[in-house]
């Protein structure tokens, strides 16, 4: 199609290329321990240098939305790396061996793709990965699980073969004690990287991110942060952009700060209706 300059994506919209860690707010220690991660990728002969075992994959740990997708695809841009994304969820359904299948997959794709671009290196990310790398025996009647996450330390395991493309495998899980121990082991997933809810600070930074070219009027981004203690990036970006919709719908051209808390409250009660168990 029209992105042929593009590493190829599975799942996700937007294009990791252009994802800079920039327009990530707050996750400051996230974003220092990755960067020092990634110079593993980006100067491979030190590391040969030093004899340090290369590096195969980052766990990413926090809550939903809180940008650690965003994380994966800045890591891809700044490593110059193909990036591929998959989610622990498409394998639910699987049947045995089809999941294997998968994983085995998207390892050679982003070798191929990786070559085909000529890129050094390839990222693969995959959400939600406590759903396949949970405790293996711990779904009983689920054997298919167990034969997924063996593939997936099968890939991990033959990463380091490969002098022509470094792959790095990014993880990402909101529940780190149901991953299975073989994939923490030393050699797996070697770092554990925290990606927190944003405090005070953070959330304005990442409001000043998704509000800040908006036209606003008698906003006080602050004050916003304050009154969203709890709120992941995602719900922010959502702040936001709903209060550009309330003014919009007002036939306005600013946004004030009555539409924001409004905006606030309109995202609190989404996340209410979205936890009914019974939906
Ligand atoms: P999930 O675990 O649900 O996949 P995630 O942690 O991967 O969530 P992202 O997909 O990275 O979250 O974030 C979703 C959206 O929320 C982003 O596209 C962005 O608009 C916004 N967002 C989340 N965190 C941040 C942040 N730290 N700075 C700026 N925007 C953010």
């Amino acid at each position: 199609g029209g992105n042929k300059n593009f590493a190829v994506v599975e799942n996700k919209k937007d294009h990791p290329g252009n994802v800079k860690f920039e327009q990530i707010g707050g996750q400051r220690t996230a974003k220092k321990e990755l960067l020092e991660a990634l110079d593993f990728v980006r100067h491979p002969e030190k590391v040969a240098q030093m004899g340090i075992r290369p590096l195969k994959g980052i766990l990413l740990v926090g809550p939903p939305g809180t940008g650690k997708t965003l994380l994966a695809k800045a890591a891809a841009a700044y490593t110059d790396s193909v990036f591929m994304a998959a989610s622990g969820s498409e394998f639910i359904e699987m049947y045995a061996g089809v999941g294997a299948q998968r994983i085995r997959q998207i390892f050679s794709k982003a070798r191929s793709t990786a070559l085909k671009e000529k890129k050094k290196s390839a990222i693969i990310f995959i959400d939600e990965i406590e759903i396949l790398g949970g405790k293996r025996g711990s779904h009983s009647s689920h054997h298919e699980y167990d034969q997924t996450l063996n593939q997936l330390l099968v890939e991990m395991d033959g990463m380091a073969t490969d002098d022509r493309v470094r792959t790095l495998l990014i993880g990402a899980t909101n529940r780190a004690d149901m991953l299975d121990g073989a994939l923490v082991r030393p050699g797996r997933f070697d770092r554990t990287v925290q990606v927190d809810l944003p405090d005070m600070e953070a959330r304005t930074e990442i409001l000043k991110l998704h509000a800040g070219n908006k036209p606003l009027e008698d906003v006080d981004l602050e004050t916003i942060a304050k009154e969203t203690f709890g709120f992941s990036g995602a719900h922010l970006e959502s702040v936001a952009n709903e209060a550009a919709i309330l003014a919009m719908r007002e036939q306005l051209e600013k946004i004030t700060h009555q539409h924001f808390a409004e905006a606030i409250d309109k995202v609190i009660m989404g996340e209410k209706l979205e936890r009914r168990p019974d939906k």
